[in-house]
């Protein structure tokens, strides 16, 4: 088995070139999520170069590129994000953004080119029986295109047994491999609060019905939810992390804003986290004598790894960077990401793979304008795909 992980390692690192080729083309034009025209292009062309039957435009700009192969009835989906953020790249890298305001700041140019990687070698030598369903997908960064193209038709169309996905993670050591079966990260909603009260001067308050006032202490009473409410062994997070109102020390204002983000690990933690935050806005509020309207949203859902699925990632990992090399049980991250959607409709694994420890001041963060995705993580990100697809379709269940 060794043997045959050096095989993969070989085959990509025979391909390094072309590939970090490929991901620094990609890097050059960044794309806005749902705009991937450019990138779902070049994606389209290699897949169909190779040999894969290919669908463009699923979900706006996704593309799935399906091989069959053999008799086996398993079918097996690995996604990809595409998209770039709207950040001003301060890299200096000779292949930075030619794209002012846009830049490939989590690496997504990184994930697209492992996937596109193991794509051409399982064309070529892919040894499995069964159907590999490669999902690239549209603007992951907070606008759910995995939400969109399981909208349209993903799974229906291309059904799969089971889905795999990975993450570059800045900090770890490159290379790295992280898993976790269970919650790994979290759900992310949105409240925005807008409080209504009767404006004045500041000199008369009581002639007003402040909604400064009671903004702050809407703010202050929001936090007992994460101290006092929640089960102190489970994650929640409730940030306020906008607070607008009033434009002079001597006016009050008619009313105030307050943007939130709430989080949890878990559904039920998570609908504790709504149920009081609307409690207390609107039971604070009576008591300032202001209106409150809460527009609370939902956004990614807690993303679960399933146990059978995770066990068998972190087998195929051990296999490729040894034991070593990987962390079986990881620490679950507070951030989130809407592969969950698809870990909700199917079993699978999302993982993590390590961008490495950076210099002295520690590993440029994701979301950064200095972020790099680390190259040298091709070779390892494409033999591993490769590895899980002639693994999984090759196992009987
Ligand atoms: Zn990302």
């Amino acid at each position: 088995m060794q043997h045959q992980a050096q095989h993969y390692l070989d085959y990509m690192k025979r391909h390094a070139a072309e590939f970090t080729a490929l991901r620094r083309d990609l890097h050059r034009h960044p794309e806005l999520g749902f705009e991937e025209f450019r990138t779902s292009d070049l994606v389209a062309r290699c897949l169909s170069e190779w040999g894969y039957q290919v669908e463009r435009g699923l979900g706006g700009t996704g593309v799935v590129g399906q091989l069959r192969r053999g008799s086996g009835t398993r079918s097996l989906g690995i996604r990809a994000d595409m998209d770039a953020l709207p950040i001003e790249e301060k890299t200096g890298l000779d292949y930075a953004s030619s794209r002012p305001g846009m830049m490939h700041a989590c690496g997504h140019d990184g994930h697209t080119a492992m996937l596109l990687g193991a794509a051409k070698y399982l064309a070529e030598q892919g040894d499995f029986s069964g159907t590999l369903n490669l999902i690239f997908q549209p603007a992951e960064e907070g606008m759910g295109g995995a939400l969109r193209m399981m909208e349209h038709g993903l799974f229906e169309k291309y059904p799969c047994d089971a889905v795999y996905a990975m993450h570059n993670m800045p900090g770890a050591p490159q290379g790295q491999l992280v898993f976790r079966e269970g919650a790994f990260m979290a759900s992310s909603d949105y409240a925005t609060v807008t409080i209504t009260g009767v404006g004045g001067h500041g000199a008369m308050p009581h002639l007003a019905a402040d909604p400064v006032v009671a903004a702050a202490s809407i703010v202050m009473a929001l936090q007992t939810i994460v101290s006092r409410n929640t089960d102190p062994q489970k994650m929640a997070i409730v940030t306020v992390g906008a607070i607008h109102a009033g434009v002079a020390n001597n006016v009050i204002p008619q009313s105030a804003t307050l943007e939130i983000s709430v989080r949890a690990m878990d559904a039920g933690v998570r609908a504790l986290l709504e149920r009081k935050l609307k409690a207390i806005v609107e039971a604070q509020a009576a008591s300032f004598g202001v209106q409150a309207r809460i527009d609370y949203r939902q956004g990614y859902t807690v993303l679960v790894n399933a146990a059978a699925e995770t066990e068998l990632a972190r087998a195929v990992g051990r296999e490729l960077v040894g034991a070593e090399n990987i962390v079986a049980q990881g620490t679950p991250l507070t951030g989130s990401e809407d592969f969950s959607f698809m870990l909700e409709k199917r079993p699978g694994c999302y993982l993590l793979i390590g961008n490495g420890e950076g210099d002295a001041q520690g590993a440029c963060m994701v979301h950064n304008p200095g972020y790099d995705f680390n190259d040298d993580n091709l070779p390892i990100g494409a033999a591993y795909w490769s590895s899980l697809a002639e693994t999984y379709l090759q196992s009987q269940v």
